[in-house]
C-alpha cells in the first residue's frame, strides 16, 4: 500500500513538469521493474508465475519424454530390440539440404526415390523419406515378438513426425528416444542403452552407425546404411538373426561371436568416451 502512495505522490510531482505521455514511460521503463511486489496478483507476479509454471512444465514434459516405462505385461520377458532411424529404417531427403536433424554422417549423393513418403516438419521444411525395402512387413512382425523401442540421434522435431507415420497408431515403438537423449561426444551422438532401464543381458540396438554403439558394444547389431537400394535384403537377415538369440538368457555373448565390436572399437571407446 504504501508503494502505492508513494508512486501517486511521484506522478503527481512529475505531472507538473512534463505530460502523461512521458510520465507513464518514466514508470514503466524505471520505476516497475525496481519494485518488489509481494502482492501475488499484481501483473508482474502474475506474468513471473506464468513463466516460471511454463519452465516447470517443459521440465516435467522433458523428464518425462526420456522416462521409459516398465515392460508392459504383454511384452514381461521379450527381448528388447532398440532401432535406429535414419539409414537403418529409413533414408530422407530434406528440401533445404542441410542435415542438422539429423547425425552428422557421409550420405550418399542424389538417392533416388523408393517406397517414398512425403511430409512436412513445422519449420517447413519438407522430407522425402525412402522405406527400406520390407519395412511395413519388418515392424509389423517384429512389433510383436520383441518390444520395440525407436532411439534416433535426429532431433524430435524431425524424427517424431516421420516415426509418427511409420507408427500411426502408436502400438509399434513402445518408447521414443532422441537425440537429447544421446552422449554427445567426439563430435557424435551415441546411445546409451541404460536410458531404457532394461537389463543389459536382454536388450539390443540396431545402428548403421558403429559409433552409435560405444557406450554398449557389447549390445550392438550393426546394419548396412540403407539410401535407395531396392534390392537390399537387411531386414530379412535382421529379422532371422534376432529369432535365432531371441531366448537367450544373455544376447551379449551371441553378438560378441557374431560382430566382435567390443575389441573392434575398443580403441575408439576410450578415445571418445574416455
Ligand atoms: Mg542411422
Amino acid at each position: 500500500m504504501i508503494y502505492c502512495i508513494y508512486v501517486y505522490m511521484f506522478v503527481s510531482y512529475l505531472k507538473n513538469f512534463f505530460g502523461n505521455i512521458y510520465i507513464y514511460i518514466y514508470i514503466y521503463i524505471y520505476i516497475l521493474p525496481k519494485l518488489h511486489f509481494s502482492d501475488k496478483h499484481s501483473p508482474l507476479s502474475l506474468k513471473m508465475e506464468k513463466e516460471y509454471r511454463s519452465y516447470k512444465l517443459n521440465e516435467a514434459r522433458r523428464a518425462n519424454r526420456s522416462r521409459v516405462l516398465p515392460q508392459s505385461a504383454s511384452d514381461l520377458g521379450k527381448l528388447t530390440v532398440v532401432l535406429d532411424l535414419d539409414e537403418c529404417l529409413v533414408h530422407s531427403r530434406l528440401s533445404s539440404g542441410q542435415d542438422a536433424f539429423r547425425q552428422d554422417e557421409e550420405r550418399k549423393e542424389d538417392p533416388h526415390p523408393l517406397d517414398e513418403f512425403v511430409f512436412t516438419l513445422n519449420s517447413g521444411e519438407v522430407v522425402h523419406c525412402n522405406k527400406r525395402p520390407g519395412l511395413d512387413l519388418f515392424l509389423k512382425t517384429a512389433t510383436k515378438e520383441y518390444e520395440l523401442m525407436a532411439y534416433t540421434a535426429g532431433i524430435e522435431s524431425y524424427a517424431s513426425p516421420l516415426l509418427d507415420y511409420l507408427d500411426p497408431k502408436g502400438n509399434i515403438f513402445r518408447h521414443r528416444l532422441y537425440r537429447d537423449a544421446c552422449i554427445y561426444a567426439g563430435g557424435i551422438y551415441t546411445k546409451d542403452l541404460a536410458r531404457f532401464n532394461r537389463p543389459m543381458n536382454r536388450i539390443l540396438l540396431v545402428d548403421n552407425n558403429a559409433m552409435c554403439f560405444l557406450p554398449q558394444l557389447a549390445n550392438g547389431v550393426p546394419i548396412s546404411a540403407f539410401y535407395d537400394d531396392q534390392e537390399d535384403k537387411a531386414l530379412v537377415v535382421l529379422t532371422k538373426f534376432l529369432a535365432s538369440i531371441k531366448n537367450k538368457p544373455d544376447v551379449r555373448p551371441s553378438l560378441i561371436k557374431s560382430f566382435n565390436l567390443v575389441n573392434l572399437l575398443r580403441e575408439h571407446r576410450t578415445q571418445i568416451l574416455g
